[in-house]
């Protein structure tokens, strides 16, 4: 019956693999060379691959299956929504019962003044809709100049134009034509790796104090807004300093700037609170959402945004959408979705059970000699790699090379953890009990310890002068 099938040998389908599949983020011959590993089944979470090895996944696919693998419940709605509309639009003043009902439900769990949701395909979308929507907000209220958008160096916001333009990732910009005109990067509250002699605190103030400062240079009447992460995801996990998101929320409410909280990772759950404004005390304008949003089970995003927003927004036309703009499968699915996280009480697991667990086993393992600092929110959390933790120091080698070769020893001792640079980073599905937990961290140490054999070997493990 099924078209695809899992019994050809894993070498055939690596073959045609690497003749027809252009893969995301990778140099395509390298990967023909090696061959990617075919994942073909998961459970709670563990991932199988082709050669039926049991994986743990570290990394809840890409940030996002925060309920785990093999929900049968999800399938069910899927199932059931395709037999009795598997679409139709939301354009042109029509609607239908799963979107209607998802945007009703994310407005009860939004915080504050967010009660209108437009919906997207994906974060990158979500993000072009939000940079089309400040830009519009303001024209509408008579400031069309007010259209430049600040966010940060290394931030992550997608990989479509306008999401890659806010995001401030070099070398995304290097290809392409990025960014687009007026958008403006300040630098990212990055502790650990800029902070110097400063401390977390005093680190935390001075970087917010750059929004205000390329606001006072723009000019205020031509900044629309400010858009972050409320803790870095792509770019390393970086946990900003507790001075950081009070100073720039006085910032924009100082300056009227609008606040756009990007919590495609940190929705959901994933540090503790449905979002991440939630845990760090924030009152965006728009939120951006996605992934934990169907924990994956199907491609669905959105921007949530505040009344006064809407209410501007919704006094003209605003000529945007997707077709897929609440897809009525993706929508029932992720209603479905947060059906589960409420009723399993998933958020109560993540805060008493979960996270104080990773917690504490991941913070223990600043005592392994290449963890220069181990850093955890809620459910996600980085180390830092450093071949001298004393002084925070970089590595000689190229950066990401250290991390290369401990993400490789992950790969062999059935555990996923991605790098970025020589920062090794996780963020599990929510779901993960103490027991698996216990799993990840023996793999994560004995793949941090057969990287640091192979840095001795190689003669790598020196500091950068
Ligand atoms: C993944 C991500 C996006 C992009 O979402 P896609 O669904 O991949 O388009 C946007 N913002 C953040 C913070 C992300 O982590």
């Amino acid at each position: 019956m099924p078209a695809i099938t899992n019994h050809m040998p894993t070498a055939e389908l690596q073959k045609l693999d690497a003749a027809h599949h252009m893969h995301p983020f990778t140099t395509g011959d390298e990967l023909a060379q090696k061959g990617a590993r075919v994942i073909t089944r998961a459970k709670g979470v563990f991932l199988t691959d082709s050669e039926g090895v049991e994986i743990i996944d570290g990394m809840a696919g890409l940030w996002c299956v925060n309920i785990g693998y093999g929900r049968d419940e999800l399938a069910q709605v899927a199932a059931r929504q395709m037999r009795e509309l598997p679409f139709y639009n939301t354009f042109f003043q029509t609607t239908h019962v799963p979107a209607i009902a998802l945007a009703a439900k994310l407005a009860e769990l939004a915080p504050g003044d967010l009660n209108h949701v437009f919906f997207a395909g994906s974060g990158s979308e979500a993000n072009d809709t939000n940079i089309r929507m400040v830009r519009t907000y303001w024209a509408m209220k008579g400031q069309p100049d007010k259209k430049v958008i600040i966010a940060r160096k290394n931030g992550y916001h997608g990989s479509a134009m306008g999401s890659a333009s806010l995001g401030g990732m070099a070398a995304m910009h290097e290809q392409g034509g990025l960014p687009i005109p007026d958008i403006h990067h300040i630098n990212q509250p990055h502790w650990y790796a800029e902070g110097g002699d400063m401390t977390p605190e005093e680190f935390g103030l001075a970087r917010a104090r750059e929004l205000e400062a390329a606001i006072a240079e723009i000019g205020e009447d031509r900044v629309a807004a400010f858009i972050a992460e409320p803790v870095q995801g792509a770019g390393g996990v970086i946990i900003p300093p507790e001075t950081y998101w009070p100073e720039i929320q006085r910032i924009c409410d100082a300056h009227d700037i609008l606040l756009i909280a990007d919590e495609v990772i940190t929705g959901f759950g994933r540090t503790g609170n449905w979002f991440g404004a939630q845990t760090f005390n924030i009152r965006p304008d728009i939120m951006t959402i996605a992934k934990g949003l169907s924990s994956g089970y199907a491609p669905i995003g959105g921007s949530i945004v505040s009344d006064a927003v809407a209410a501007v927004i919704g006094s003209g036309e605003f000529n945007h959408g997707y077709t897929y703009s609440g897809h009525p499968v993706a929508a029932a699915v992720a209603l479905e979705n947060l059906r589960l996280i409420e009723e399993e009480n998933i958020l109560g697991h993540v805060r008493d059970v979960a996270a104080p667990y990773l917690q504490q086993k991941w913070e223990a393992l600043t005592d392994h000699p290449l963890v220069g600092e181990a850093k955890i929110c809620g459910m996600m959390a980085s180390l830092a790699l450093t071949p001298d933790k004393a002084t925070r120091a970089q590595f000689a080698a190229e950066a990401g090379t250290a991390g290369l070769i401990c993400r490789e020893h992950c790969f062999a001792n059935g555990v996923i953890m991605r790098h970025v640079g020589d920062r090794m980073i996780i963020a599990p599905p929510l779901v993960i009990t103490p027991d698996e937990i216990d799993i990840l961290i023996e793999r994560a140490v004995k793949s941090l310890d057969g990287c640091l054999a192979d840095l001795k070997a190689q003669g790598l493990l020196k500091a950068a002068a």
